[in-house]
């Protein structure tokens, strides 16, 4: 089981792009019919959490695969001497597997974000990928009460892959508490890519992203991040420790 490379306790998956979509590719084709795979995308914010939430960091390793997403973790990761080829991030992989989808004949699930901003991802991604089976789509504004409702959607519209968009770390706990019941072969959070997607938020300019300065894009488009990102040097220290000592 712990074979994997790990970063402060979290595993992590040193795999390019492509070689993440066919791992997602052989989750789907070789889907246990009680089970699902959890795919999370790692970013140094919730390594950081991790590392003094032992439950946390446990639903991390339960995962099937876990990316490297963002700088932070895809530069804590080569300190520790993981060979990590790229950043693999949540609305990457996300747009990767709904142009794969919509060859394969996969169903998507959105869930997540304000009402409306699903259905108005489920369209774009539609445009840009034709063919692609929208199962259904949800917002992420629910009450506890309307969640059984929710999964029982999922259920019946069967689609291969859900993507749940509720903010990280919840959008992982809600995968990990409801996973065997909803029985859907790949399951991701997805952070704020519904929001992206639908064009109602702007990703970084392609430069920026480039650069790897998609982070500063993000601060000084949402200042109120600031308090996230103030984890970061904490995050640098950790792993400047770790490589020094030894894994603490
Ligand atoms: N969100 C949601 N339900 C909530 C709180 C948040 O669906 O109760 C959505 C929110 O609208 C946004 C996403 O979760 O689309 C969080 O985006 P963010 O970029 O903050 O994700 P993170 O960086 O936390 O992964």
């Amino acid at each position: 089981m712990h074979n994997h490379p790990s970063v402060l306790g979290c595993r992590i998956d040193p795999l390019s792009m492509a070689e993440a979509l066919d791992r997602v590719e052989s989750f789907i084709e070789q889907a246990d019919p009680n089970g699902s795979s959890h795919i999370i995308t790692l970013n140094a914010e919730i390594a950081y959490q991790a590392y003094y939430d032992p439950a946390l960091r446990d639903l991390i390793n339960r995962a099937a695969l876990v990316t490297p997403d963002g700088i932070g973790i895809v530069w804590g990761a080569r300190q520790l001497g993981i060979d990590v080829p790229e950043r693999v991030t949540g609305i990457d992989l996300m747009e990767r597997i709904c142009q794969r989808a919509s060859s394969r004949g996969w169903k998507i699930y959105l869930l997540g974000a304000e009402p409306g901003i699903a259905e108005e991802a489920g369209r774009k991604l539609q445009q840009k990928y034709p063919g692609l089976l929208v199962a259904g789509v949800h917002h992420g504004y629910f009450q506890p009460d309307e969640e059984q409702e929710i999964v029982a959607d999922i259920q019946k519209t069967a689609p291969q892959v859900l993507f749940v968009g509720l903010g990280a770390p919840r959008q992982e706990w809600w995968i990990d508490q409801h996973k065997d019941q909803l029985k859907v072969p790949v399951c991701i959070g997805v952070g704020g890519s519904l929001d992206v997607i639908s064009g109602h938020k702007q990703r970084a300019p392609g430069w920026a992203i480039k650069l790897n300065l998609e982070w500063l894009y993000r601060l000084i488009t949402e200042p109120s991040r600031i308090k996230r990102q103030l984890v970061l040097p904490l995050f640098v220290g950790l792993i400047i420790k770790s490589r020094f000592r030894g894994p603490a």
